[in-house]
């Protein structure tokens, strides 16, 4: 090594989901949504005038916190937006995780979070979910640094109820707790309620599932407005420019077409009840799910040959290799035609098997 890589802060990356570009694969591997954006989004974008963009965007990027304000019954300094929930997370992993006592989350959970831990240097330890790979409450009432878990969790698809997660709340009161409801509009009760009761209570959604923008990277937090200062004085310290004109504006179209939104989501629920279905009779298992993918098992299969072979078709899912779960796959629902592919070579491949 030479002398100048001792002073480089090294980490190991986050690996995201493969994002390949072929024109007939069926992308179900990073959870997107099928459907496109509201059709107030394609508007604004043709009715877009690049002329603002000599300038400066509005660093509190007030047309998109006071459209998410107004929509989820709070005050505008209760809403912070960024380039994504990565990086409202990201920044409120720096922000609020700030002791030396360690910051809890689940063992299997979104794998971004050990990886801002190390990168921050924050102290973290992950309570085991149960044997059916619920969150337990119980291992979240002692003292700690902070806590953070996804609801509904990911990629296990199942949720807590809001009294359960108002319980950990409860038993948090000297800590941040971060509640990342990325999949919370496919059928989990939101926190949203409780952050006027809860000043350390910060909850962390995103435009990239529910409203089919993952592509534009808007994410929002939602909390006290002692806890958004805070969040605030360190993006200011860190980038004040974060959201440009276009999202700004696109993201405002997406909030203010609520019809659509609540059409898209109840077609992939439509959509994912019928997978259930139709997967169960195939024999996979996989947890309830409160989300917009399953997480299937097969007795049967070993869940990485089932994925390499999807893969050879252009059928893209999501494999962890990580213990526990590497028997899984977690599958995005996707339009009917394109889970009516999945399930035809499903078909294909259980003959297969067979002889
Ligand atoms: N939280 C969870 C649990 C996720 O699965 C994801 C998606 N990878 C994110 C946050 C981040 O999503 P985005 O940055 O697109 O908002």
């Amino acid at each position: 090594m030479k002398a100048w890589e001792k002073n480089v802060r090294k980490v190991t990356p986050y690996t995201p989901g493969d994002q390949p570009n072929r024109p007939r694969m069926v992308k179900l591997n990073t959870n997107e949504n099928p459907y496109p954006p509201a059709p107030g989004v394609a508007k604004a974008l043709e009715a877009f005038e690049t002329d603002c963009l000599r300038l400066y965007p509005d660093p509190k990027s007030s047309i998109l916190v006071d459209a998410l304000a107004e929509y989820c019954h709070v005050k505008p300094e209760q809403v912070f937006v960024g380039v994504g929930s990565d990086d409202v997370l990201a920044l409120a992993f720096m922000t609020f995780f700030n002791s030396d006592r360690p910051v809890l989350f689940p063992d299997i959970t979104y794998s971004f979070y050990p990886v801002w831990a190390e990168e921050f240097r924050i102290p973290f330890e992950t309570p085991a979910l149960d044997e059916e790979f619920r969150i337990r409450k119980e291992d979240y009432y002692r003292e700690n640094g902070g806590v953070i878990f996804p609801n509904p969790n990911a990629p296990t698809s199942l949720a807590l109820g809001r009294s359960d997660v108002e319980d950990i709340i409860r038993h948090n009161p000297d800590s941040v707790v971060i509640v990342d409801e990325a999949y919370v509009d496919f059928g989990a009760e939101s926190a949203l309620g409780l952050v006027d009761r809860y000043e350390n209570l910060l909850v962390v959604q995103t435009f990239s599932k529910s409203r089919s923008m993952a592509g534009m990277r808007i994410g929002f937090a939602v909390g006290s407005p002692l806890l958004i200062r805070y969040l605030n004085d360190v993006k200011y310290s860190f980038n004040s420019y974060t959201m440009n004109q276009l999202t700004l504006r696109l993201g405002v179209e997406a909030v203010r077409d609520e019809a659509y939104f609540r059409s898209t989501v109840d077609k992939i629920v439509k959509t994912r009840e019928e997978a259930k279905r139709i997967l169960g009779e195939m024999g996979f298992c996989f947890p309830e799910s409160c989300s917009n993918f399953l997480f299937i098992t097969h007795p049967r299969y070993r869940a990485k040959e089932l994925y390499e072979a999807l893969k050879k078709e252009d059928i893209y899912v999501r494999h962890f290799s990580a213990a526990r779960i590497d028997n899984y796959l977690r599958v995005t629902i996707g339009t009917d035609d394109e889970m009516a592919v999945l399930y035809d070579f499903l078909r294909r491949y259980a003959k297969r098997q067979n002889t």
